[in-house]
């Protein structure tokens, strides 16, 4: 039998290679948007992670006939009552750079003293296939937010993120440390065992 695929449908190159880590024990071929042109583009129009990873998955599925996996993350602030949330990636406006989100946060955390600064990074990811959604997970990483950005590692907030238990933000940490107990990794963790199962099921079907 050939070997089996797996579409990641993301078009972050930072947070795929992050998902790719995460993949290495599967034993399937690893693919990315890049690679499958028949997939949608999917608006993120959902009010929670789960329902916006689970629309990736299966509408991207649907339309390739692939096994799908689709991460929906963000980071929630104690002291924005959960703002950037589902919208982190378009915190400061609808095409804003990375940095542009880290100053705007940093602006609105400006006044908050450091015993109110905690903040949980989210991670959803959906296992989808042509016939529909196979599974939905979530894990979080709990943390606080740094005065100043550190670091020059990682995407998005990492450069503000200093995970509990921890003096560095994720992206002084680098990949080694964060891929371990980051917020992706334990979601992947748990989205792993739903995507062997359906590979063992598909490949004892033949
Ligand atoms: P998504 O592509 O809609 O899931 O956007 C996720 C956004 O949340 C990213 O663009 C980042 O701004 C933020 N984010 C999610 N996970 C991480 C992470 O591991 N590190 C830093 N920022 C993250």
């Amino acid at each position: 039998m050939d070997q089996q695929q797996i579409l990641l449908a993301s078009r972050n190159k930072q947070k795929l290679k992050e998902l790719i880590a995460c993949l290495q024990g599967i034993d399937a071929t690893v693919l990315t948007l890049d690679h499958v042109k028949t997939a949608p583009e999917v608006v993120e129009d959902r009010e929670t992670f789960q329902e916006n990873a689970t629309k990736k998955a299966t509408e991207i599925a649907r339309a390739t006939g692939m096994l799908t996996v689709a991460d929906d993350s963000g980071l929630v602030v104690e002291a924005l009552q959960g703002r950037p949330g589902v919208r982190s990636s378009r915190y400061a406006g609808d095409n804003a750079t990375d940095k542009e989100n880290n100053e705007k946060l940093l602006r609105e955390m400006a006044k908050v003293p450091e015993e109110f600064r905690g903040a949980t990074f989210v991670c959803a990811v959906a296992v989808a296939d042509a016939s529909g959604l196979i599974g939905v997970v979530e894990a979080s990483c709990e943390g606080k937010i740094a005065t100043e950005e550190k670091g020059s590692q990682g995407f998005g907030y990492d450069p503000l993120f200093i995970k509990s238990g921890y003096n560095k933000t994720f992206a002084e940490l680098g990949p080694d440390i964060k891929n371990r107990v980051s917020h992706r990794f334990r979601a992947m963790e748990k989205a792993a065992l739903l995507i062997e199962r359906r590979l063992t099921e598909r490949e004892s079907r033949g």
